[in-house]
């Protein structure tokens, strides 16, 4: 064991980890491509891109030479009073990637405190305009949103654990998705009597990424947005995971035609390297905390919001979307996986397979031991984490297709 991993492995505390049984973690010697090289030699092929961020594979020479140039010139300035131009650069290149009326970009370090802010703003728009008593935001079973207090009360109220946490958590309503007639009769049931209470409605559209990679039609966000038009409610896309070509189009919205009042992005933001989130809300919005008081003010600015490294990835990030072939380069993924995973709807236990964009999917009735399944994976020479009830490959969009190959047959062999 490596002496670093042995010392820290004493104080280190694991992301959504029971540290009484958690097996130790595979130790990192270096990346590159779609390659995670461990210390004693052996080399995996990542098929989730570091929980879906490195879009670009590791250690692309574009994003590294972005950064590290700004590291020279100027490593971070506080965003209050002071500016630096990768943020006003890359404000203005999320603004024209958007539909026009999403036009003001707030920044933050995670995607968590990108919701929060969303969430702030959609209340806050309301009360700066005198209106009171519309403070919930509506938010779906099999959600996922971050893991602060505040987004967490708007997640699965199981996932979110709202039960525990009881008077903890802010409480908003957690409804089904109106996916089929009995689902929208129910969603149009509860905008009916409760709409008066609420500030906005939130959904990570297409896909609910952490709650299983459940995908569902366009038509839910084309109902969504017209129930929010009827209502007057403020419409949330979180687009943590699905933005920056994931579901096929550069923003899964795009696939409905239909365009959200608030806009939420991290993971692919800065192409896996840095922490960064941006929300993005229209005109409207930020006109409602204009004012001559310093009252309406959006009370909110994390000490390392807008940090230059980060943005500097992030416009790199954005150039690399720009010259190379990278939605194409999703289609080819989405066919191949389509095409590579189809056999394991044969294999005994499996219920479902699914891909949407470079999400591919295999779906089990359970998965008893998910450490040994990880381990017989890793056997095979694959980084995949089985979790819940799935397997599901999430691939760097420059994967090639023999790496692409060899994780689908590693899923096809370790499920036989
Ligand atoms: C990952 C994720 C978040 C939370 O982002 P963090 O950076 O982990 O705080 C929120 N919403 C969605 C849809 C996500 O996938």
């Amino acid at each position: 064991m490596s002496s670093w991993l042995e010392k820290g492995w004493r104080h280190v505390w694991l992301p959504y980890a029971q540290m009484q049984t958690a097996p130790l973690p595979l130790p990192v010697a270096r990346t590159g491509g779609s390659g995670i090289h461990l210390e004693d030699g052996r080399v995996l092929i990542d098929g989730i891109a570091s929980w879906w961020t490195a879009c670009h594979g590791y250690n692309h020479p574009h994003i590294a030479q972005a950064v590290s140039a700004q590291l020279a010139r100027v490593p971070h300035v506080m965003f209050g009073g002071l500016a630096h131009e990768q943020a006003y650069r890359l404000s203005t290149r999320l603004a024209a990637l958007l539909p026009a009326p999403l036009n003001r970009v707030f920044f933050t370090d995670s995607g968590s405190v990108a919701v929060e802010v969303a969430i702030k703003i959609a209340v806050q728009s309301r009360l700066n305009r005198g209106e009171r008593g519309r403070t919930k935001i509506l938010a779906f079973t099999g959600g996922y949103h971050g893991d602060t207090f505040g987004t967490m009360a708007i997640c699965d109220p199981e996932e979110g654990m709202h039960a525990m946490f009881t008077g903890l958590l802010p409480e908003h309503p957690v409804i089904p998705l109106p996916r089929d007639e009995a689902s929208t009769a129910a969603f149009d049931a509860f905008l009916e009597t409760n709409a008066n209470t609420l500030a906005g409605i939130i959904i990570e559209p297409l896909v609910q990424g952490a709650g299983g990679m459940v995908l569902h039609p366009p038509q839910v966000l084309r109902h969504l947005r017209r129930a929010a038009d009827a209502y007057g409610l403020t419409l949330i896309f979180d687009e943590i995971f699905t933005g920056f070509g994931r579901t096929g189009t550069m923003f899964a919205f795009e696939q409905a035609g239909v365009a959200p009042d608030i806009i939420t992005l991290s993971k692919a933001l800065t192409g896996g390297t840095l922490p960064l989130a941006a929300t993005i809300a229209t005109d409207a919005l930020f006109e409602a905390f204009l004012s001559e008081s310093p009252a309406t003010a959006l009370m909110h600015g994390p000490t390392y919001m807008a940090n230059a490294l980060g943005c500097a990835a992030a416009n790199a990030s954005l150039d690399l979307f720009e010259r190379e072939p990278r939605l194409a380069q999703v289609a080819a993924i989405s066919a191949q996986m389509a095409h590579e995973l189809a056999p394991c709807r044969a294999l005994p236990g499996v219920v479902d397979v699914r891909v949407l964009g470079a999400i591919g999917v295999v779906e089990l009735a359970e998965i008893a031991n998910p450490a040994a399944l990880r381990m017989a994976l890793v056997a095979q020479g694959v980084w995949i984490r089985p979790f819940r009830n799935i397997l599901y490959l999430t691939p760097a969009f420059t994967i090639s297709p023999d790496e692409l190959s060899h994780l689908c047959a590693a899923i096809f062999r370790v499920l036989s």
